[in-house]
This record gives structure tokens, C-alpha cells and sequence, in this order.
């Protein structure tokens, strides 16, 4: 996997976790005895996830849950915040992971939508779109007084894009904090769990913490983790 490789810091959160998706994930549910389940199939039952609305609706309904929850947190005063992860979370990658046929390609060029998608060129274009409910969630913690940080894997040097991409999708925020350019880690929570503890120690009081991998939500320095779904790709 040599073109994961020369993309080290980005790879050892989206590169690595995704191309684990294809590897040592399913292992964790799969008997090692097992034929592997047909890809076809697996691609299918994910493209059906997503056109059927159930995908919308299961993010809805996680964010649903982030807000009530903010909501019964806010009036008591202290300096709230909440921790949003970027990609699946804030944005959806769809449109690339869709051309891609729900493919991981690094490198080359981002044709939409026939693909292939490069991943570093779509994220260079900044036009993934807001994941809506996610949007809801975070202009209604701003509404109501709440810090709003996004604390994202993409390594440091992809910050211009970002920025970009998240201001156009319409958030707005107190702080985006990304991953250092030298920085390479085996889980994404030796990152973003130390991130959560800096906020903390500025006396934040992190009440909700959402994201779509479990390796954004372990490690602690949250009152309440919030897990989106993704059937597209792991980061471990
Ligand atoms: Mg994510």
C-alpha cells in the first residue's frame, strides 16, 4: 500500500483506518474460518443504507440526541463546549466515496461524479457538503452560548481547505483544531484525547462530544460521547 504510505499523517488516521476497513475490521466480526463476505453484497447493502434515507435518518437521529442533551446541560453557567469531529460528521465525503464505489483511492485526480476520486484532491476542492443535522447541532450550541470546536485527524497542512470547507458548509466555531503535519500515531485517540484534555485544562467543560468513530469518542474529557454511523470506512 505504497501510496497510503507517502501520506503519512493523514494516513495514520484516514489512509490506515480506511484501508483497515478493507482488513483488520471486519476481522473483529468475522470467524478467521470464514470466507470473507462477498464485496459485492457488502457494497450493495451500503449504497442501499445511504439512497434509502436510512443513513440521513440514523444521523439525524444521533444528533437528535447531542442537542436534547446540550440543551439539558445549558442555564447552569461555566464555560461549555463541544468537540465535532470533520469528516462524517460535520462533512460528508459521499460524493467521492460514491464515485469511488465506496473504494479508497489515495492519490490522482477527484473526477465527479464518474471517479475516481482521489481523497487529497477532493478535500483540496472544499466542497463537501454539511451533514445537516450535525449543522443544526452546532449552530444551535452557538446559539445557546457553547463553544463549538471541531478536532479533526486531517493533519495541520490541509487547515486552509478545511477552514474553507467548513465556512462554506455554514459553521462557524471558536476553534479547529487538526492534527500536527509530523504527528503519526496508531490511533487517532493518542491525538484527540490529549486535544479534549488541553480544552479541559482552559476550563472548558466539554459536554457533548460527537463523532463518527469510536476513536473519536475514547479517552475521556467528555460528559457525554455521541456516535454517528458510518458503513464506509473505519479509522482505528
Ligand atoms: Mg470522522
Amino acid at each position: 500500500m505504497p501510496r497510503a504510505a507517502r501520506w503519512r499523517p493523514w494516513a495514520s488516521l484516514a489512509a490506515a483506518g480506511l484501508l483497515a476497513a478493507g482488513c483488520a475490521t471486519g476481522a473483529s466480526s468475522l470467524r478467521s474460518d470464514a470466507p470473507p463476505a462477498n464485496l459485492a453484497d457488502a457494497k450493495r447493502h451500503v449504497s442501499e443504507y445511504v439512497e434509502t434515507g436510512r443513513y440521513e435518518r440514523d444521523l439525524a437521529a444521533v444528533a437528535d440526541q447531542a442537542r436534547r442533551y446540550l440543551d439539558s446541560r445549558v442555564g447552569g453557567g461555566g464555560k461549555l463546549a463541544i468537540v465535532v469531529d470533520v469528516d462524517e460528521t460535520a462533512l460528508s465525503n459521499l460524493p467521492g466515496l460514491r464515485a469511488n464505489d465506496y473504494g479508497f483511492i489515495v492519490g490522482g485526480p477527484c473526477e465527479l461524479p464518474r471517479g475516481p476520486c482521489g481523497l487529497g484532491a477532493w478535500i483540496g476542492m472544499a466542497r463537501a457538503e454539511a451533514i445537516k443535522p450535525v449543522l443544526a447541532l452546532a449552530r444551535h450550541a452557538r446559539e445557546r452560548g457553547v463553544a463549538v470546536f471541531f478536532l479533526t485527524g486531517r493533519p495541520e497542512r490541509m487547515r486552509a481547505a478545511t477552514e474553507q470547507n467548513l465556512r462554506a458548509a455554514g459553521y462557524e466555531w471558536t476553534g479547529v483544531l487538526l492534527k500536527p503535519d509530523a504527528l503519526t500515531t496508531k490511533s487517532a485517540v493518542e491525538f484527540k484525547a490529549p486535544e479534549r484534555r488541553k480544552l479541559v485544562e482552559e476550563g472548558y467543560t466539554i459536554i457533548v462530544n460527537i463523532g463518527d468513530q469510536m476513536s473519536d469518542l475514547d479517552g475521556g474529557f467528555a460528559e457525554r460521547t455521541f456516535k454517528l454511523p458510518n458503513p464506509f470506512y473505519f479509522i482505528p
